[in-house]
């Protein structure tokens, strides 16, 4: 049976490293900070506190180098760090073989130190964790005193902080394993005397469904006004039903200062009604609708088709959309590559059976040109336009030009208006010889 965290932090325990794998970290989550290894964080503030020293280094594959460490963390440690335990963090189950490679090389490196791995991936998977990775112990869900600490921002080089107010959440939707990995629904009253950043980006899973959100709200409009606090965004998509029943808190997070706040709209196209009830809340409260994003899991239970219908509301409405393609709870591999043009099957990731690889690289690329066109302000998009594949005089003559018009001339003008056909032909190259 696993250990807990604590049982094994010995009276001779002087030194601990914490290793940040070699995650495939994609550059646009460089602004997003969504990968800040903040449990890692939380261990280094408890383990201090115990007189231990840290130090906290991102494992990187030499065969894999890339620029995914965003953190410019120290890359692996060297002999000038003893360390009495080490302990890896871990986050996607389908990122599984990064984890266990940072495991294999420092059991290589200190074969007589033990590595513990914790995170989403060993809580979520803690036998497959134990035996593919090979490590000493499987660090399961939060370590409570860690959890009450701030977590040791100085060994990061980041501008905010990472704020969660509740763990848990009130749902139990089919398509999410937070009920797993944080069974237990907690929330806190006040969060001002953490507040160490003047930019916070919320973690929770189900921000709004704090029964304190207003109190929250409030102490961080204080804080706003007396310049403590400059910026804060959520990670996750709002809980549109609780703002159906409390409209109020949309207000008060304009007046926080959020940013580009999302809704959730993991369902039907029968809900477009709430949907576009609660983005109405958001503009009434002063949000723009081309700030406001919602959320859409694909490669689930809806098909590509109804997926498109979704899109095609939120572009009526106005609105970004932010997509997330589903892998199952268990899934220990993810080899999606969005550049294979011949396509992917079922060996190199997860598709549901309700899609194929052909219609999700075609919804994925649906939401990338839906998205242009709404942050733009342009009615159409056209991938020769974007590389510069059109000659500069009839590119300039119609860059801004209704869809209508740019149809005859531009061969692969695309409308995020209307509904696409999954097989549809993206372009006749026949009619358009010169730019193909
Ligand atoms: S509301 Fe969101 S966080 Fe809560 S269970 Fe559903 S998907 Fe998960």
């Amino acid at each position: 049976m696993a250990m807990l965290f604590e049982d094994w932090i010995k009276k001779d325990t002087k030194s601990v490293l914490l290793v940040e794998p070699d995650f495939p970290i994609p550059k646009k989550s460089r602004n997003h900070e969504n990968f800040l290894p903040i449990g890692l964080l939380k261990l280094a503030s408890y383990l201090r506190s115990k007189k231990i020293e840290v130090k906290l280094v991102r494992h990187e594959n030499d065969s894999e180098k890339g620029d995914s460490n965003k953190l410019n963390l120290p890359i692996t440690s060297k002999n000038d760090f003893k360390p009495d335990l080490i302990c890896v963090t871990s986050i996607f189950t389908y990122w599984s073989k990064y984890v266990a490679e940072a495991v294999s090389y420092y059991k290589t490196l200190y074969p007589k130190v033990p590595v513990l791995v914790g995170g989403i991936y060993a809580s979520l998977l803690p036998q497959h964790c134990k035996e593919y990775t090979k490590c000493d112990d499987v660090i399961y869900g939060t370590v409570d005193a860690a959890e009450e600490l701030i977590p040791a921002y100085d060994l990061v080089n980041v501008d905010y902080q990472i704020i969660h107010t509740t763990r848990g959440c009130i749902r139990r939707c089919g398509c999410c394993g937070v009920y797993e990995i944080e069974p237990e629904w907690t929330y806190k009253k006040s969060i001002k005397n953490e507040i160490v950043k003047k930019k916070i980006i919320f973690y929770d899973n189900n921000l709004i469904a704090n029964p304190f959100i207003k109190n929250i709200l409030n102490e961080l409009i204080e804080l706003k006004k007396k310049r403590k606090i400059r910026y804060i965004e959520s990670q996750s998509g709002f809980d549109g039903r609780i703002l159906i029943k409390k409209p109020g808190i949309a207000l008060l997070l304009k007046q926080t200062g959020l940013k580009n706040p999302k809704i959730a709209w993991d369902g039907p196209i029968t809900d477009a009604k709430n949907i576009a009830k609660q983005i109405n809340i958001l503009n009434d409260a002063g949000y723009n609708a081309k700030e406001i994003s919602v959320f859409m899991l694909y490669n689930h239970d809806l098909d590509y088709e109804e997926m498109d219908e979704k899109r095609v509301k939120c572009f009526e409405w106005g609105v970004q959309i932010t997509d997330c393609r589903f892998r199952p709870l268990n899934s220990t591999f993810d080899n999606y590559n969005p550049n294979k043009r011949k396509g992917q099957t079922n060996k190199d990731y997860y598709i549901h059976p309700n899609w194929t690889d052909h219609g999700i690289r075609k919804f994925r690329r649906n939401i990338r040109r839906h998205n242009i066109c709404i942050r733009h302000d342009i009615e159409f998009h056209s991938s020769l336009l974007e590389r510069k594949k059109i000659p500069i005089k009839k590119a300039q003559e119609y860059r801004r030009a209704t869809f209508e018009i740019a149809v005859e001339h531009i061969p692969d003008a695309w409308t995020p208006e209307v509904f696409h056909e999954v097989d549809e032909i993206e372009y006749d190259r026949s009619r358009f010889k010169k730019y193909t």
